[in-house]
């Protein structure tokens, strides 16, 4: 039988919210949480080492201050937190479970609590880009999200009723706390990893309230059809709302991969959006690991040849949502923009004008905005994808990946779209031959003047993906001069785009030419010293390459796009759209059928 908490004198505790508290709290890190301040103080967030956190104060000076319903309970939560909710009130009523901020549990957890449910994404900060932007800093690898989270369990630990709760991790962090064994060091009791819509997970709700001990890792399924799929019916954190889950491309390191191949049926996206801009987001983002796939699941057209009419329908039912004044794009591929340009010319006229982000050096809108999805690069070499994502460049065979990525940024770029491009350096078994395949991928990026975010992190065998188990790189000190290259001319390049004034990439070059100078030589060892100044640009590259210091990339020999339809499998060939031109010789008309659309919709159901 649980008890109420207990002083070494012991006697009760009674202080706590007048109503006894609510049976379940919901709660996430406020880092996870906060979407007032911008687009990117969550990948700061979520990246940069604790001693930083000044610099987050600095640029956003409000961005703890977070709106709460009249009630007290949380205005925004992620959607994952959502999610839960969503599944709960299914069972339970709206009296037993609130969502807050952490600053909040002590108004919402009392004597009647039971069980606390955090949601978290990366509560340790061990996940790609994290540790390593901590470890090149040359701090603790506590980044800023990594601390929160444990203040929030610090918190729990420390309420006065902890006894008569449990707390229950979710979210794509749980992992983190599962595999490195904190539960004792969090104060966690059980670990749930997976989605919450499961019969399992409303149990292990129930076992909590009922007083029963729960089991310390639990593995829930994930629904196989769209129908048992869940969207919350509150406001998310970012205006997120799911599009769809899986992907299908196989990559050997990616967790979201493991999950069924699924779209969201557009009523429930749309009901989703609604209730957002119900409670006051004027913000949506569609969530997805590739947006390109929605309405080509299970139609019968492989998923890599987009469905172009039910993406541009849905995107744009999306925006034209009233209440919605901006939509950010999440995650997408690149062959998909090779194999329809037209998709994406259509998506730009549907999707510009709401775009939050602008980037005026490179952007031909009249407003300067641009579509910045994140979109997996992740190697220039092709004897490295070939290992680790040979589905990658689909409908197009692996051995054309720097051609697919050159031709699709070119695509991409002709309409404004100017993606974050990840790259992972230190995979296990790279060689210096696939560091610098990668650096001539990026210089030749930058001959044509094209234009992307790249963002590298170190290699991260992240839980149950196909690499678990490998080795990569694992600290800066380890990384030879080709990756420091690799990492320090991405930095580069995207800091001339996105630092506006002319004064803001010369003072950020001296800044980290100081920062070496005081520490980061001693921290990062020799293989830094040259990459840094080519970043700082104290020597000019073309020198730097004379002298045999660094590495200035190759030319590529990159196929054309009429080129690169040729080499997708001949039976392909009838999904390919003839409006695109460029179509391979010897290329067909397939019979007459019916529209990708009226197919899609027949199957979801919608009119
Ligand atoms: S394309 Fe992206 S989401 Fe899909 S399997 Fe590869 S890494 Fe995962």
């Amino acid at each position: 039988m649980m008890r109420p908490a207990q002083d070494s004198k012991g006697a009760v505790d009674v202080t706590g919210p007048a109503d006894g508290g609510r049976l379940i709290v919901l709660t996430a890190p406020l880092t996870e949480t906060i979407d007032h301040a911008g687009y990117f103080i969550q990948m700061a967030l979520a990246s940069m080492p604790m001693r930083m956190e000044a610099v987050i104060d600095q640029k956003y000076p409000k961005w703890r201050e977070v709106e709460r319903d009249p009630d007290g309970s949380a205005r925004y939560m992620p959607a994952g937190v959502r999610l839960v909710e969503a599944s709960l009130l299914r069972e339970f009523p709206a009296e037993d479970v609130a969502c807050c901020y952490p600053d909040d549990i002590s108004r919402f957890i009392g004597p009647r609590t039971r069980v606390v449910g955090v949601s978290t994404h990366n509560p340790l900060g061990v996940t790609f880009a994290a540790g390593v932007y901590a470890s090149v800093f040359g701090s603790s690898r506590e980044t800023i999200n990594a601390h929160y989270a444990k203040e929030l369990f610090r918190a729990l630990r420390q309420s006065p009723y902890r006894p008569s709760f449990q707390v229950m991790v979710g979210g794509s962090g749980g992992w983190q706390v599962s595999q490195t064994d904190s539960y004792q060091e969090l104060g966690v009791d059980c670990v749930v990893d997976g989605r919450s819509e499961s019969a399992q997970v409303l149990e292990l709700f129930q076992q909590a309230i009922r007083g029963e001990a729960l089991p310390r890792f639990v593995e829930v399924r994930h629904p196989e059809s769209r129908e048992a799929l869940l969207t919350p019916a509150r406001r998310t954190t970012f205006g997120v709302v799911e599009m769809t889950t899986g992907c299908g491309r196989r990559c050997q390191f990616c967790l979201p991969d493991l999950n069924p191949q699924i779209d969201f049926p557009k009523d429930k996206i749309l009901e989703a959006v609604r209730s957002n801009v119900r409670e006051g987001n004027d913000l949506i983002s569609l969530a997805t690991e590739d947006m390109f796939i929605w309405g080509q699941v299970r139609t019968g057209t492989p998923f890599y040849f987009p469905n172009r009419e039910a993406l541009v329908d849905l995107f744009t039912d999306v925006v034209n949502t009233p209440g919605v004044n901006h939509h950010l794009l999440s995650h997408a591929t690149m062959a998909p923009a090779v194999v329809d340009p037209k998709l994406i010319t259509q998506l730009s006229t549907v999707l510009l004008d709401k775009s939050p982000v602008k980037l005026p050096r490179v952007s031909t809108h009249p407003e300067a905005r641009i579509l910045s999805p994140l979109v997996g690069l992740e190697t220039g070499s092709v004897r490295m994808a070939k290992q680790i994502m040979p589905g990658k460049s689909a409908p197009f065979p692996i051995e054309e990946w720097p051609s697919v990525v050159i031709q699709g940024l070119t695509i991409l770029n002709r309409n404004n779209w100017f993606p974050v491009l990840t790259l992972m350096i230190g995979n296990p078994g790279e060689t210096d031959a696939d560091s610098m395949a990668t650096l001539d991928l990026i210089y030749e990026v930058e001959r044509r003047g094209l234009f992307a975010f790249f963002v590298p992190s170190i290699f991260t065998p992240l839980h149950d993906t196909r690499l678990a188990t490998q080795k990569g790189v694992i600290e800066s000190r380890e990384m030879t001069a080709l990756q420091w290259q690799i990492l320090l001319k991405c930095w580069k390049m995207s800091i001339n785009a996105a630092l506006h004034s002319w004064w803001g990439p010369p003072a950020w070059r001296m800044g980290a030419f100081l920062l070496w100078l005081w520490k980061l030589r001693k921290t990062n060892g020799p293989a830094f010293t040259w990459p840094l100044l080519m970043f700082t640009n104290t020597l000019p590259e073309r020198l730097m390459e004379k002298i045999g210091k660094i590495y200035r990339g190759r030319p590529l020999a990159v196929k054309s796009r009429k080129e690169l339809l040729a080499t997708i499998k001949p039976q392909h060939w009838k999904y390919l759209r003839e409006d695109n031109g460029d179509l391979p010789d010897g290329w067909e008309a397939p019979m007459a059928a019916t529209s990708p659309l009226r197919i899609f919709q027949s199957e979801a159901g919608c009119d």
